[in-house]
């Protein structure tokens, strides 16, 4: 082996996967760390699993990607938490770090000291869809969440319709089952609520069930559910409104979730130590800002508040953040700000460059925060895959023009980086095959269970 360069990666799925598959085409020795046992990420933990297929699909090409001998592969390690930041960029000897790790963390519900609740009363999304995705495991070992009737659901983005169906298909089916009726959580999604109570000779009302409720702060027509041109016509404009409107009242019909628009969450209700519901104020919109109506202030008391307003990347010590987002100089190259070879993959990056038009997509995807995009079918999440593993081809061309002038490691210096690797890897108690990995880890799949 002569002189070369070994890369970073953190996070080993669409776009950490997309990454490595680029580098070691070009002959590059590539570690991709990732801090769960499956590099899947959002497919695996976040994308509902009634879109088994898709899954299956994108997980296979992720698996394609890894499993490629200049690839090494080092599961269950966290950066930030199992190694620092600061080890990796100064004692490692990475020609370069790619942070492929995605968005993590739910955005914290703009109420002061509502975290305090957390668990009691309060749901964040991104647990509470990785605990649906998995709760029919009976191997799960994670936090069980209890959904009682009547939840309200805080969102308007993409999750948020998500959390509305997860919350009403769990909830009848399990009425359901207190009748001895077993119905699956796929068959819920598939057919719709109604269809599958018919088929039982029931009508939601013979459910005892009210429902939940999703609260956003606009109306159904200013919410991205179908794309609006950009610099639209008034017709325009109002012919995707009006789409918009079909749509969430299709999506309603078939999962019976009630809708309050024009409702922002002003503070809590808090009761025996939980919370008990929230305070919502009215808004309105003037000319495309959303605007408080005075004195509108109303109390909604619930057993359950699931808050679904977006997810940022989890917080790393030691890298440069404004606001939520990573800090960068050029947000085409994602190179973070402060270090020359440390690059952000994922879109949740500040900084100049458009990074639009060389996304192959035809749809309006956030760039900045993820979950603001409103997904109804399977097209549009695989739309949003396409568009990170495409953003995550541009980075790394540009991330090769700063390489050029970077010095190759010599070969004793990359035997001591593959060799810690080694050990990190045997710690884990990983072999190095991934296939056996992946199959020893592969949880139960719903649709193959009887
Ligand atoms: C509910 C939902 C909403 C979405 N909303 C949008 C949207 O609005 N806009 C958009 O463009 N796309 C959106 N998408 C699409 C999708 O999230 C992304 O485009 C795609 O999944 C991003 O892939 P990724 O590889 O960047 O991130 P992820 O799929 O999140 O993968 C990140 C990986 O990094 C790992 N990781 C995280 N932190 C660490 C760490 N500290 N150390 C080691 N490993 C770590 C994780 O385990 C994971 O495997 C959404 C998807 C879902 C399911």
């Amino acid at each position: 082996m002569s002189s070369q360069h070994v890369i970073a990666i953190f996070g080993g799925a669409v776009a950490g996967s997309e990454a490595a598959a680029q580098l070691s085409a070009r002959g590059k020795q590539v570690v991709v760390f990732d801090q769960n046992a499956l590099p899947y990420g959002k497919i695996e933990n976040g994308l509902p699993k009634w879109h088994y297929k898709l899954r299956d699909r994108q997980e296979g090409l992720i698996n394609e990607k890894l499993n490629h001998p200049l690839v090494h592969f080092v599961p269950n390690i966290k950066l930030g938490r199992d190694v620092s930041f600061n080890e990796i960029v100064n004692e490692w000897g990475f020609s370069a770090v790619l942070l492929a790790t995605g968005a993590w963390a739910d955005r914290p519900l703009p109420i002061e000291g509502i975290n305090d609740y957390e668990n009691k009363g309060l749901y964040y999304q991104n647990p509470f869809v990785a605990w649906f995705n998995h709760n029919h495991d009976p191997g799960y070992k994670g936090r069980w969440y209890d959904i009682p009737d009547g939840a309200i659901i805080v969102g308007g983005g993409l999750a948020s319709i998500d959390v509305a169906k997860i919350v009403m298909i769990e909830t009848t089916r399990q009425a359901l089952e207190k009748r001895g009726i077993t119905v699956n959580a796929l068959e819920l999604e598939h057919k719709g609520i109604p269809k599958v109570l018919d088929e039982h000779g029931l009508q939601f009302s013979d459910l005892g069930l009210k429902g939940c409720t999703l609260f956003t702060r606009r109306d159904v027509g200013g919410m991205a559910l179908t794309p609006m041109p950009e610099n639209p016509t008034p017709e325009e404009r109002e012919k995707a409104m009006k789409t918009r409107e079909k749509l969430m009242s299709k999506v309603r019909e078939k999962f019976l979730f009630n809708l309050e628009t024009h409702r922002a969450p002003v503070n809590k209700i808090v009761e025996n130590g939980r919370l008990a519901g929230l305070v919502f104020e009215e808004t309105r919109d003037e000319n495309g800002r959303l605007v408080s109506i005075p004195d509108s202030r109303r109390e909604y008391r619930a057993p359950l508040v699931i808050s679904s307003i977006g997810s940022i990347p989890e917080k790393i010590p030691g890298l440069p953040y404004e606001g939520d987002i990573f800090k960068v100089d050029d947000r085409r190259q994602g190179k973070i700000s402060g270090f020359d070879n440390v690059f952000a993959l994922g879109n949740a990056v500040t900084g100049r460059g458009n990074i639009r038009e060389s996304v192959i997509h035809s749809r309006q995807v956030s760039e900045t925060i993820v979950d603001q995009f409103l997904v109804v079918n399977e097209q549009d999440y695989n739309t949003l895959f396409q568009a990170a593993e495409e953003r995550a081809k541009v980075r790394i061309d540009a991330m090769m023009q700063s390489l050029e002038v970077c010095e190759l490691k010599p070969e004793g210096k990359v035997q001591e980086i593959l060799k810690k690797v080694e050990a990190l890897q045997k710690k884990v108690g990983y072999d190095g095959d991934y296939d056996k990995w992946i199959k020893n880890h592969l949880p139960p799949r719903l649709e193959n269970m009887a």
